[in-house]
């Protein structure tokens, strides 16, 4: 069934160099050989010459593979702008008939297709619980989003704050219209205080926590659970609809990131400035009012751009829900951690200053 990249038809190098380059002439897999270069710098020692070259080997099989001849290669080798040594499935539709994989009963196989554009929630993705089974539907129905079991089961009180969540916090036409978020998993690997949840680009998924994290259901807001998903869903919008070009635009206008930008060379969403601490991080861990002049909305923001502009996603979210739900000052002063140390973990979603809460919502807007 395998089908080959007719242009890659020949001989496999047999050096490290030899199979990089053929790794570079497949669509799609210029980044991972670019990040392989820097993986490699920073660890030189991580792995034997002859241990990567069987790697890279591996790699080349997999990547030529392509059972639909549609262009997009079935697997990736790149996860989370890292090399891995994990394949993911990097063609949604696999076998190209028209059925995306998780929705597929065969998805090798093109004869078997399931339905393109299901309406009601498939069979094999709902729970047994009713009051998990309604809110799965409510979610696909709603907003075309598979909330799936992976590890653990899904919680109630976290899929019942993620609809609260999407309807509330964003208009409904910018959740359909994000192809960066189609799922969320329960995960046994997450908890409810510190590894809350994490968005996987190449799977367009976010995980987090079920049964495990979060066993009493509950009607009730609750302010982390939506407040991560809210950052995750910021993760997946920048990965989908801004360009490295304007992630440095906006960074550098509202959140004095000028200096990260160092390196010369073509920006990627993936390169190094964006994954670069802020200049000011180490002063005081950036307290007010310096935080709120950079639009920090917490000081984790401070990590990266990439987490500095998912907070401020989230703010912009958290915000508007208050003001969708007329929630008013009580919600604003619930939007602030004040923590009883200084160097532990604060957040301040009044943070997000006017102009990029504009700019955030003047990019949402064609979407709306
Ligand atoms: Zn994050």
């Amino acid at each position: 069934v395998w089908q080959k990249v007719p242009a890659l038809d020949g001989e496999v190098p047999t050096g490290e160099s030899g199979l990089l380059r053929k790794l570079s002439e497949i669509k799609t897999y210029s980044p991972f050989v670019t990040s392989y270069h820097s993986w490699l710098a920073q660890r030189p020692d991580a792995l034997e010459y002859d241990d990567r070259v069987e790697w890279l080997k591996c790699i080349l099989f997999f990547a030529e593979q392509d059972t639909d001849g549609d262009g997009v290669p079935d697997w990736t080798a790149l996860i989370d702008g890292n090399p891995s040594r994990v394949l993911y499935p990097q063609d949604s539709d696999i076998d190209g008939d028209g059925t995306d994989n998780v929705l597929d009963p065969a998805p090798f196989n093109a004869k078997v297709k399931g339905r393109r554009a299901p309406i009601k929630l498939p069979a094999h993705v709902k729970d047994s619980r009713p009051e998990v089974a309604v809110l799965q539907a409510t979610l696909f129905r709603k907003f075309g989003i598979l909330a799936i079991n992976h590890t653990d089961r899904h919680s109630p009180a976290v899929l019942r704050n993620l609809l609260l969540l999407l309807e509330h916090g964003f208009t409904s036409r910018l959740i359909r219209g994000l192809g960066g978020f189609r799922y969320i998993y329960a995960f046994a690997g997450h908890d409810a205080r510190i590894n809350i949840a994490a968005y996987h680009a190449v799977a367009n998924a976010i995980s987090i926590g079920g049964m495990q994290a979060y066993p009493a259901d509950t009607r009730q807001l609750q302010l982390p659970i939506i407040a991560t998903l809210a950052h995750e869903i910021g993760h997946a919008f920048l990965m989908h609809q801004i360009s490295p070009g304007e992630l440095k635009q906006v960074s550098e206008n509202y959140g004095d990131w000028r200096e990260v930008f160092t390196d010369p060379t073509e920006l990627t969403l993936y390169s190094a400035a964006f994954f670069t601490p802020h200049p000011r991080r180490r002063l005081a861990s950036i307290a007010p009012p310096d935080a709120k002049k950079s639009n920090l909305i917490s000081g984790y923001a401070a990590t990266n751009i990439h987490e500095w502009f998912a907070d401020a996603f989230a703010a912009a979210a958290l915000l508007r829900m208050g003001e969708a739900r007329r929630l008013g000052q009580e919600w604003r002063e619930r939007l602030v951690e004040v923590p009883s140390r200084s160097k532990d973990y604060w957040v301040n979603y009044n943070n997000l200053s006017d102009g990029l809460l504009s700019w955030i919502r003047n990019k949402l807007r064609p979407q709306i």
